[in-house]
């Protein structure tokens, strides 16, 4: 796919920054070349932080995803929701309407992409109290996106810089995600690693693998999950023509992959990639979902609430997430042949 790919934008939060960052990231000309953009919401709460962020391109209300490369030309296409009643909530404020708004953006703008009506999905940061108060029971979006696409196995890699970071669980406890550290699932977090390193442009990812305890477990002395599960899950994905080496230390793989020894790193747990990646800035950084049938990236942070309407949010990581969707659908088609 050569032509410039159709992304669609989700709102995220309406009381967030979510709108606001959107604004500001499409008045940028060299995310507007990136390809053609559709923002999926409220088109009300778009136009009220024209407001407070100064932005000034024309927002134009489409019907279908298909009007929006002709609309977005020299303004900014919005399949417009109408479902925010802005008199009656604050920005801010944890509030079900809002949680419900996000939740049917992230829902539209999925099934446009199962739909193939467009290329890829960026989603904006949503509160997951309001989501749950609005009935929606997930632990946020990933969950979400997995049972909307029928995709249990899903998980998040993380962007920032030159460093990659999947994980082979997230939002469990510490001692259910040891229990996951098991061949099955660690071979298939590189499977997926490997495929969305691959829609980046790199032909044949050098993909590195963490130890789960001190050290990789310091050759049995500090636990042996590396021996029984973690060696052996490499040894598999080898086999099957991956290039996966480890187990390495948690405590210096990453900078080994920062300093790109390796294409992209394998974490057990959240925490251990997670650290890792923001700790090169939460302003930056891209989370990508895989293992779903869709392209989809993400913001790395949250709703920043406390900066909610004040103009102040930070639209770098939605910037560069708009960049890797883009480039993930350009790819597409070399990885799917
Ligand atoms: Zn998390």
């Amino acid at each position: 796919m050569t032509s410039a790919p159709l992304i669609a934008l989700t709102l995220g939060d309406p009381a967030g920054t979510g709108p606001e960052l959107i604004l500001k990231a499409l008045a940028q000309p060299d995310v507007r070349a990136l390809g053609h953009l559709l923002v999926v919401g409220d088109a009300a709460v778009l136009a009220r932080a024209q407001r407070y962020t100064g932005t000034t391109l024309p927002i134009r209300t489409v019907k279908k995803a298909v009007d929006a490369p002709e609309f977005a030309a020299d303004g900014i296409a919005v399949l417009d929701l109408a479902n925010v009643d802005a008199a009656h909530h604050q920005l801010g404020r944890i509030d079900p309407m809002c949680g419900q708004a996000a939740y049917e953006s992230i829902k539209r703008a999925t099934e446009l992409a199962l739909a193939s009506e467009v290329g890829a999905i960026v989603t904006s940061a949503i509160n997951k109290a309001a989501l749950n108060a609005a009935g929606h029971h997930f632990d946020g979006h990933t969950g979400l996106l997995a049972q909307l696409c029928g995709a249990p196995g899903a998980t998040m890699m993380l962007v920032a810089d030159t460093l990659r970071v999947s994980h082979v669980s997230t939002h469990v406890s510490l001692r259910q995600a040891i229990d996951r550290v098991r061949p099955e699932r660690i071979v298939k977090v590189l499977q997926l690693t490997h495929d969305a390193v691959r829609r980046l442009g790199i032909e044949n990812p050098r993909l590195a693998v963490a130890g789960l305890n001190p050290h990789a477990g310091e050759g049995g002395l500090f636990g042996d999950e590396e021996e029984k599960f973690i060696a052996p899950a490499i040894a598999q994905a080898r086999a099957l023509g991956l290039d996966a080496h480890g187990p390495f230390a948690g405590d210096t793989i990453f900078f080994r992959t920062l300093q790109r020894e390796f294409d992209a790193a394998v974490a057990m747990y959240h925490d251990q990639g997670h650290v890792a990646a923001k700790m090169l800035g939460i302003w930056r950084g891209v989370n990508v979902t895989l293992g779903l049938p869709i392209i989809r990236t993400s913001v790395e942070h949250g709703t920043d609430f406390a900066n909610a309407g004040t103009g102040r949010g930070d639209p770098r990581s939605l910037v560069e997430a708009i960049k890797l969707a883009a480039s993930m659908a350009r790819n597409r088609s070399a990885v799917v042949a």
